[in-house]
């Protein structure tokens, strides 16, 4: 059963499911636009997300904020969560475990938002989600099909910091992103303008 978004989030905001809940300041369950075509997993809260309860805000986020502007978006146009909803210590990557107790949490998102189009940022998104020996560095910028959803990994936006070269390889990611919109735009007769 579809639960509401009400209902989802007051869940989140209840969990205690695993041990990340233990030192955190807020949840970040993710926003955006609610009826999105295109969204964005990552892999969890900063220290800046924590604070302000929402996701992608510290530096990563604001370098995906100029990703999405490149791609003729606004953040407004798309919606923007993670794999877990409580910040991981240190920053550090989320235990599989940990994962796994918030990916229901992820499924419902995706229920309710019904995105045609999931843009995977980083190993963690893609190994969750996708396959859990997934390789970012060799298998970014592939297509992956699932039960009408297209899975698009690529670097996160953090990795995209420590190392600029990845940026071109990551527009590139970014550039199928935005055919694969147009074509499922096109499919749909003019569907839907925009995301
Ligand atoms: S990370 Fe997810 S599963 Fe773990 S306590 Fe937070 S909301 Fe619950």
């Amino acid at each position: 059963m579809q639960v509401s978004w009400q209902s989802l989030y007051d869940e989140i905001f209840a969990c205690e499911k695993c041990e990340l809940c233990r030192r955190i300041h807020n949840k970040v369950p993710g926003q955006g636009n609610v009826h999105a075509k295109l969204m964005f997993i990552g892999e969890g809260p900063g220290a800046d997300e924590d604070m302000q309860g929402l996701a992608f805000v510290g530096a990563a986020g604001q370098l995906l904020t100029k990703m999405i502007a490149a791609m003729k978006l606004e953040r407004e146009d798309v919606y923007i969560c993670n794999i877990v909803k409580c910040r991981p210590p240190q920053n550090r990557t989320p235990l599989p475990e940990e994962a796994a107790a918030c990916l229901p949490f992820l499924r419902q998102q995706v229920a309710l938002v019904r995105p045609r189009v999931i843009v995977l940022l980083g190993a963690t998104a893609a190994r969750t989600l996708l396959r859990e020996d997934f390789r970012i560095t060799r298998e970014h910028g592939k297509w992956v099909e699932k039960k009408g959803v297209w899975f698009m990994p690529t670097y996160h936006p953090a990795a995209l910091l420590r190392d600029e070269s990845k940026k071109r390889e990551a527009w590139n990611d970014l550039k199928l992103v935005m055919e694969k919109l147009k074509d499922l735009e096109a499919q749909e007769n003019g569907g839907f303008e925009g995301v």
